[in-house]
């Protein structure tokens, strides 16, 4: 069923999941789509839509059940499984997501993290030791992983990545910016970009600025004819 859902409508699902985390804290315990398009300044339409893709969940005139509809999304999500997940280049953003606690909590354990820099070897990082980045195969034998993290520098990264592959890691997070060319297609590679959140950020305030501008010269135009 789940087959043909668009990448657009699984990107917003992690963001239905945190709506419906926060209802779930405030006691809410159902919400029609009206009163959650209003919450999430997304259409009604949209929500209905989106969550007809896995079936709907809601019932005509009663809502979404929350708790039903959060465990469902976090289902969707595989969030219901643990993922071990280890971390490749122990810097100022590798220390950062280790110590991010609240990965955790949604089931995303960081089991591991490698260096090659022996100035860090045995620090201990979000209670974990860092380990040399020549401990990764002894490392991989005796330990499940499902997911790696890449935050070194990117020229390493095609080999680094490749080499996790080998080691039957079958998904990459990563933040080293360079598109990853993988041996094996069936990996599955998600590549984040704060940059880009960034420079969507400067676009929207040049527009918001721009249309402040108009409506303050509009304004000034009819104020002067009067
Ligand atoms: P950093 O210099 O603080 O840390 C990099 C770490 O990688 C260092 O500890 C270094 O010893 C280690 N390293 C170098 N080569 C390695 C290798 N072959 N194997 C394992 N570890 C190795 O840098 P940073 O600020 O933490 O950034 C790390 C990476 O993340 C860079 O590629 C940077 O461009 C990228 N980055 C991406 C985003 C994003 O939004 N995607 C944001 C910030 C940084």
């Amino acid at each position: 069923m789940n087959k043909d859902i668009s990448q657009a409508v699984i990107r917003r699902m992690p963001r239905y999941y945190r709506y419906l985390g926060e209802l779930l804290d405030e006691g809410v315990e159902r919400i029609s789509s009206n009163e959650l398009s209003l919450k999430m300044n997304v259409t009604a339409s949209q929500i209905r839509q989106d969550l007809n893709n896995f079936g709907g969940f809601g019932q005509q005139g009663y809502g979404y059940n929350v708790q039903y509809l959060y465990e469902e999304i976090g289902r969707i999500l595989g969030l219901e499984q643990r993922h071990n997940i280890i971390i490749i280049g122990v810097g100022n953003l590798g220390q950062a997501l280790a110590n991010y606690s609240s990965f955790e909590k949604m089931g995303f354990v960081i089991t591991g993290l490698f260096d090659i820099n022996p100035d860090l070897e045995g620090r201990i990082v979000g209670r974990i030791p860092v380990r040399m980045l020549r401990e990764l195969e002894p490392f991989a034998a005796t330990h499940k992983v499902d997911i790696a993290a890449l935050t070194m520098p990117k020229y390493t990264a095609d080999k680094i990545a490749n080499r996790l592959v080998n080691l039957g890691i079958r998904a990459i997070w990563n933040f080293a910016h360079i598109d990853l060319e993988l041996m094996d297609k069936d990996v599955v590679v998600e590549n984040v970009h704060l940059s880009d959140s960034l420079m969507q950020l400067s676009y929207n305030m040049m527009r918001s600025q721009k249309e402040r501008k108009k409506e303050f010269a509009k304004k000034n135009e009819t104020s002067s004819k009067q």
